[in-house]
C-alpha cells in the first residue's frame, strides 16, 4: 500500500468539516421520536440537556457510600423501519438486539432491579447480596415497549421501569400504550413511573405549569393502577432544584435524569444518572463494565 497521510493544510479542514457536520446532525434530530412539538425557543436548551456529557458529580464524602448501579435508558424496541433517520435507527433497539442484551445480562450474572432496590442500596452503601444490579428503564410510553420488550422481560424473568407520560394514553394517539396494557405490565411486576402529562421541557414552564405536569401525571397513574407511583423521570433530562423540589413535594422518591454515570448516592435520588442505549451491542457492554 502506498498511502501517505495528507498534509496538515488538507487534513485540518477535513477534520474540522467532519466534526461540525456531526455536531449539526445531532443538533437537529431527536432520538425521542415523534411527539408533542416543542416551542422553537426551547430547542437549544433541550439539546444541551439531552446530549449533556458531564462527569460523575459525586463528592468525596458521598463517594464512600455511592453504589454502582448502571441505569439503561431505552426508548423504542421495534424492528427498524425503512426510511428512518440514522439517529432514529441508532436509538431504536430491535427485538433481536434487545434479547441479545438480556441474554448477556443473564449470562454475566447481572440482576435487573427496581428503583426501590436502588434506593435501599444508597441507604446502606452496598448492593449486597446482589452482585451486579442494573436498572432497565423505558421512556415515554410507546406501544412497542409492550409489544416487544415486555414479552422478552417476562421470558428472562427480568423487571423494567416504564416512565409514561399520561395525556396520550387512550386518546387515540397512534403507537402509544393503552391503560389496559399499562395495567397488565404493572400487574406482571413491572414498575410504572411518571414522565409528566405532556412531555414538556420542564425548565421552560412556569412553576404552576410544572407543578401540574408533575403532580397530575402521578395522580392519573395512581387512579388507574390503584397503587402508589413513586418514580419520576424528567422529559429530556431537563431539571433544576425547583423541579426536584416539586417532585419531592408531589411524593415521588426518585427522579431519573439523563446525565451520564453509573454511581448513585442518597443525595442524587432526584437526578439519577443513566445511559441511553444505542443499537451497538458493544456500547451496552461498555456501559455495564465501567
Ligand atoms: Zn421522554
Amino acid at each position: 500500500m502506498n498511502f501517505k497521510i495528507p498534509k496538515p493544510s488538507i487534513l485540518i479542514p477535513i477534520v474540522l468539516f467532519s466534526f461540525f457536520g456531526i455536531y449539526f446532525l445531532f443538533q437537529n434530530i431527536t432520538p425521542e421520536g415523534p411527539r408533542v412539538a416543542l416551542a422553537a425557543n426551547t430547542e437549544t436548551n433541550y439539546f444541551e440537556d439531552f446530549f449533556r456529557k458531564e462527569p460523575e458529580t459525586i463528592s468525596l464524602v458521598e463517594a464512600s457510600s455511592a453504589v454502582k448501579v448502571p441505569i439503561i435508558i431505552y426508548h423504542s424496541i421495534r424492528p427498524h423501519i425503512p426510511g428512518e433517520s440514522a439517529l432514529q435507527e441508532r436509538f431504536d433497539i430491535t427485538p433481536e438486539l434487545f434479547e441479545q442484551q438480556l441474554a448477556y445480562l443473564r449470562d454475566n450474572e447481572y440482576t435487573p432491579v427496581s428503583i426501590d432496590m436502588l434506593i435501599a442500596y444508597t441507604k446502606t452503601g452496598t448492593t449486597t447480596p446482589v452482585k451486579k444490579p442494573v436498572v432497565l428503564t423505558f421512556d415515554d410510553g410507546w406501544e412497542n415497549q409492550y409489544t416487544y420488550a415486555f414479552p422478552l422481560l417476562k421470558k428472562y424473568q427480568m423487571m423494567g421501569v416504564f416512565y409514561v407520560y399520561t395525556n396520550p394514553v387512550d386518546k387515540g394517539v397512534i403507537h402509544f400504550l393503552s391503560w389496559s396494557q399499562i395495567k397488565e405490565m404493572s400487574a406482571a411486576g413491572m414498575v410504572i413511573g411518571s414522565h409528566t402529562l405532556t412531555h414538556p421541557y420542564l425548565k421552560e414552564l412556569s412553576s404552576a405549569e410544572a407543578r401540574k405536569e408533575i403532580f397530575e401525571s402521578k395522580k392519573n397513574l395512581e387512579n388507574e393502577l390503584g397503587k402508589p407511583v413513586l418514580a419520576f423521570a424528567q422529559p429530556f433530562g431537563g431539571t433544576s432544584p425547583e423541579i426536584e423540589a416539586l417532585a419531592k413535594e408531589a411524593g415521588y422518591v426518585t427522579a431519573r435524569g439523563t446525565v451520564e454515570g453509573v454511581l448513585h448516592s442518597r443525595n442524587d435520588l432526584f437526578n439519577l444518572h443513566g445511559y441511553f442505549v444505542s443499537d451497538n451491542f458493544n456500547d451496552f457492554v461498555n456501559i455495564l463494565n465501567q
